[in-house]
C-alpha cells in the first residue's frame, strides 16, 4: 500500500519507519526544512546543546528498541554518576530525597528526615495511610486529588515541580487518568498511595542487581538526541522511503495514498480533519496547548566558586525557571575541557516572564541562576529556543477527547492520527504510538 506520513517529528519518522518495514511504499512531508521536530541538537564551540529534549527514558522500550534497529546501540549514554537533582523552596537548594519518584517517595527514611517538607507537611502526607479510598469513576485533577490524600505539601514541592514540569501545565489541570493512571490502580488496589509506592520501591529495589537501587533511567546519545533523527532519516531513505522537507500539506483533499499518519501535531490534525472529519477535528481543539522556552547558557569552570557536579534543580516556589539542568555534569562530552553548560526552562505557566522578549528574558535567567550559582561574569555562548503552543497539555477529561477523536475516525481506519497529541508526549510514547498507528493503519481489512 502507499503510505503518506504527515511531520518529520520522531512520531512521522517512527511511522515511516513501521510502514517501510511492513513493506509499504512510504512518502513523508515535512513543513520545515529540517527533520527531527522538536528533536533538535546543535553542536556548536565543541558544546553540544540540546534545544528540546535531551534523554529518553529506559522503561518504556519503543526508545531503546528503535536506536537497536538503527545499530545505534553503542551510542547509548546513561547520565554521569549518581543522580544528584535538588529542589529549590523558600530560597534553599535541598537535594531530592533518595528514592523519591514523580510524586510519592518509594523510600521512607529519606522522606521521613528531608527538610524539603515540613513537619506538618509529613504528618499531612502521613494521613494518606489511614484515609479511605476517595476517587469515584470521574477523572480529576491530579492536584485536587493528591491535596486530599497528602496534603498541600506534597503537591507544591513535590507533584507540581516535577510532574508540571514534564507536561507543560499546573497539576491543579493535569488529569489523573491521562497523566498519572497508576495512582488509581494504586488507590484501587492498596488504598493509601503512600503504601503502595513504599512497597513497590521494595519490589524494585529487591529486583535490582548488586543491591546498588535501581540506577537512573535516563538515557541519551553519544551526540545528543538528534543522532536518532539522522539515523532514521538515512535508513528511511536507503530503505527507499521517499521524504520531502520544506513540504506542507495544507489539505488531505487531494491526497492520493492508502493508508495516512498525521503525525503533524495537534493544531496541524485538527485543520487537516476540519473538512473530512469534523468530530475528530473538534476533540484535537480541545486539547489546550502550551509553551516553553529553553535558555542555554555556558560559562567557563572559573566563573562559579566551585563547578557544579549535581544535575540541576527543579523550583518550587515563584522564579523565572521552572529548574535548571546542568548538562554537563548530566552528560559526558556535552561540554569542551574547562565549561560548564546550563539549561534553564521557562514554561508559559511561569507568566509574564514567559513572554517576555528574547533579551530580557535571557537577562533575568542569567540574574538568578547566577544567584543561585554563584556565578560571577558573563556566559560566553547563549542560545533561546522557543517551543510556541506545540506542546500539548492532558487535562482533566483527556481520554474523552482521545476518544472523540478516535470515534471521529472510526468510518476511515486507514487514517490515523499519531504521536504526543493523544497518547503519551515522551520520545518513547511517540515511537511506539508512531510505529503502531502505522501498522493499525497498514493492517489487513
Ligand atoms: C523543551 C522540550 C523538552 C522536552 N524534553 C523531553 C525529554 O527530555 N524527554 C522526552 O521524552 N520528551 C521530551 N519532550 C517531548 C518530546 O520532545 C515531544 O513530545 C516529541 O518530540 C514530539 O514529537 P512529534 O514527532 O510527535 O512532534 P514534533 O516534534 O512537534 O514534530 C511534528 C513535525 O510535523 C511537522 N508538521 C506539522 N504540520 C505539518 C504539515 N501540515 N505538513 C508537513 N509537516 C508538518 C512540523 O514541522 C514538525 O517537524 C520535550 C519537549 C520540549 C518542547
Amino acid at each position: 500500500m502507499r503510505c503518506l506520513v504527515v511531520g518529520g517529528g520522531i512520531t512521522g519518522l517512527a511511522a515511516a519507519w513501521e510502514a517501510t518495514r511492513l513493506g509499504h511504499e512510504v512518502s513523508l512531508v515535512e513543513a520545515s526544512d529540517r527533520f527531527g521536530g522538536k528533536v533538535s541538537t546543535e553542536v556548536a564551540d565543541g558544546f553540544t546543546i540540546e534545544h528540546g529534549p535531551d534523554s529518553f527514558v529506559a522503561y518504556r522500550p519503543a526508545g531503546l528498541r528503535l536506536v537497536d534497529e538503527l545499530g545505534l546501540g553503542d551510542q547509548v549514554q546513561a547520565v554521569t554518576g549518581q543522580r544528584t537533582v535538588y529542589l529549590r523552596a523558600e530560597g534553599k537548594l535541598r537535594p531530592l530525597p533518595q528514592g523519591m519518584g514523580m510524586v510519592l517517595p518509594t523510600r521512607l527514611g529519606p522522606f521521613v528526615t528531608t527538610r524539603i517538607l515540613s513537619w506538618p507537611d509529613k504528618l499531612r502526607a502521613g494521613l494518606d495511610l489511614v484515609l479511605p479510598r476517595l476517587l469515584g469513576e470521574e477523572d480529576v485533577a491530579i492536584g485536587a486529588f493528591l491535596r486530599r490524600r497528602l496534603g498541600a505539601g506534597i503537591v507544591t514541592k513535590f507533584a507540581d515541580p516535577m510532574v508540571g514540569g514534564i507536561y507543560g501545565a499546573s497539576v491543579n489541570d493535569l488529569s489523573l487518568d491521562a497523566v498519572l493512571p497508576s495512582l488509581r490502580e494504586n488507590e484501587a488496589q492498596y488504598r493509601s498511595l503512600m503504601l503502595a509506592s513504599l512497597s513497590q520501591g521494595r519490589a524494585a529495589r529487591a529486583q535490582a542487581t548488586g543491591g546498588r537501587g535501581p540506577s537512573s533511567p535516563f538515557r541519551s546519545l553519544t551526540g545528543g538526541l538528534e543522532t536518532l533523527v539522522t539515523a532514521l532519516v538515512a535508513a528511511l531513505r536507503e530503505a527507499g522511503a521517499a521524504l520531502h522537507p520544506s513540504t506542507r500539506l495544507d489539505s488531505l483533499a487531494d491526497v492520493d495514498a492508502d493508508a495516512v499518519i498525521l503525525a503533524g501535531g495537534v493544531e496541524s490534525s485538527a485543520v487537516l480533519l476540519r473538512g473530512p472529519a469534523p468530530e475528530a477535528a473538534g476533540a484535537l481543539s480541545g486539547i489546550p496547548l502550551s509553551s516553553s522556552t529553553v535558555v542555554t547558557l555556558a560559562y567557563p569552570e572559573s566563573a562559579f566558586r566551585e563547578p557544579p557536579t549535581h544535575h540541576g534543580w527543579l523550583e518550587a516556589g515563584p522564579a523565572p525557571v521552572s529548574g535548571v539542568t546542568v548538562s554537563s555534569a548530566k552528560w559526558p562530552g556535552r561540554a569542551p575541557g574547562g565549561s560548564v553548560l546550563l539549561r534553564g526552562f521557562v514554561p508559559a505557566r511561569l507568566g509574564a516572564i514567559a513572554d517576555a522578549a528574547d533579551a530580557d528574558l535571557q537577562a533575568r535567567v542569567i540574574e538568578h541562576v547566577g544567584t543561585v550559582m554563584g556565578i560571577t561574569g558573563d556566559p560566553s555562548l547563549t542560545r533561546i529556543a522557543r517551543w510556541q503552543g506545540v506542546m500539548p497539555s492532558y487535562t482533566v477529561g483527556h481520554q474523552g477527547r482521545v476518544a472523540a477523536v478516535e470515534h471521529g475516525l472510526a468510518g476511515r481506519p486507514r487514517w490515523r492520527v499519531a504521536g504526543s497529541a493523544l497518547h503519551g508526549v515522551g520520545i518513547p510514547d511517540c515511537i511506539a504510538d508512531g510505529r503502531a498507528q502505522a501498522a493499525a493503519a497498514l493492517a489487513d481489512r
